[in-house]
């Protein structure tokens, strides 16, 4: 066995997904939608089957998609981007993060990354023998204190992960605290790595600024982005890098040899997707605010403390509220006995012991699907 597979066991949050089918569980575990995608998009993919986009598309995307993706970030953030030099189209965000990452580290550079973190990072981290530095969001809200993000940086950091909506506590990331993060990694000469898949699903007001539209982050800034959780497709496995030319030059390769490239007919119906009109982008925050409140209301009436997320589809609750300090266990016993699946916080901070009072919710479920879980858990404690 590699000595860069020893150090991370497989992901917690797709174990889950294992559990809840094992024991007819409703799944609130693994972030993926219920409900059916969009009717639209599920013609463009047939349509594009149907005409025979069936064999390799260029390795770096077809160029309707990355046509549609330029045209994308112009009308959203008024961000012009080169299709030719600038986009690559990959295997999900999944693969946009480890390809971004292996593309532009060395063993022993370190990398900084908020804790808790999407459970992929890690692992992403030490297949580059990477070096991972933790700085902590602290709840309620998720702030980090500048001074410990100051003091993470150093001439080893190469790069900064930062999730933004994140995963798992919605924190949305503020101008000014992303104004700080860029300016440390102009003063250490750092990568910002962005993964914004959660780009449009906000509450309250928040807005999404990615660090790429900074002023001097254009050209150290990696955009990881998809079509998952925006279009709820995550089994399309349809992302996209964007960053300046000379980072590109540099993923693509790392991509080519990965993966060659996404599947040729998703990629046209993504074209097809990001060319739809901003009402498409603004009912799906709506669509979830309503699914957040709803999910919130039956955590509190089962006692389980719910974090209001900002962004994102997952909840965290803090379950010493219920009695419980053992996050795993008490995921065991929701699984196997309650019914309902969740993930436990653990597997989102870098040290046992550290998330073990937390558990996470998802809700980009059905209301049925839901109200079901909202059923089980209120007969639980
Ligand atoms: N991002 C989703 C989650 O956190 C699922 C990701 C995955 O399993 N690929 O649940």
């Amino acid at each position: 066995r590699a000595h860069r597979v020893e150090h991370f066991t497989e992901s917690v949050i797709r174990e889950m997904t294992r559990l809840a089918l094992r024991h007819s569980a409703v799944n609130l575990a693994q972030g993926f939608p219920d409900f059916p995608a969009p009717a639209e998009l599920k013609e463009a993919a047939t349509r594009a089957i149907e005409e025979d986009f069936n064999q390799y598309a260029v390795t770096w995307g077809a160029k309707p998609l990355r046509d549609a993706i330029a045209a994308k970030y112009l009308r959203h953030y008024a961000l012009e981007l080169d299709p030719e030099t600038e986009i690559t189209v990959v295997c999900g965000s999944t693969e946009g993060m480890i390809a971004s990452l292996l593309a532009t580290t060395n063993p022993d550079d370190e990398i900084v990354i908020f804790e808790p973190y999407y459970e992929n990072y890690g692992p992403d981290a030490d297949l580059c023998s990477a070096k991972r530095r933790y700085v902590t969001l602290h709840a309620p809200d998720w702030t980090f204190d500048p001074d410990e993000l100051r003091a993470a940086f150093n001439s080893k950091t190469k790069a900064i992960i930062v999730n933004t909506p994140n995963n798992p506590t919605g924190k949305v990331f503020t101008r000014t605290e992303l104004e700080l993060i860029a300016e440390l990694c102009q003063e250490h000469d750092a990568l910002c790595i962005t993964d914004e898949i959660y780009e449009h699903i906000l509450y309250d007001g928040a807005v999404h600024v990615p660090v790429l539209t900074l002023p001097g982050m254009r050209d150290r800034t990696i955009l990881v982005n998809s079509m998952s959780k925006t279009f709820s497709v995550t089994g399309w496995r349809v992302g996209w890098v964007l960053a300046a030319p000379h980072l590109t030059t540099s993923i693509r390769k790392v991509h080519d040899f990965l993966t060659v490239g996404a599947a040729t007919p998703l990629q046209q119906a993504g074209a097809f997707a990001l060319s739809l009109p901003d009402k498409y982008f603004i009912d799906l925050a709506v669509h979830y605010a309503e699914r957040r409140d709803y999910l919130m209301g039956l955590l509190r009436v089962a006692g389980l403390a719910p974090y209001r997320p900002a962004g994102a589809y997952y909840i965290m609750s803090d379950i010493k509220s219920i009695g419980y300090s053992d996050d795993v266990l008490l995921s065991r016993h929701l699984v196997e006995t309650v019914g309902v699946a969740c993930v436990p916080g653990g597997s989102f901070f870098s040290r046992q012991g550290l998330g073990s009072h937390l558990i996470r919710f998802c809700f980009c479920k059905k209301y049925e699907t839901l109200e079901e879980a909202g059923r089980r858990l209120q007969r639980a404690f």
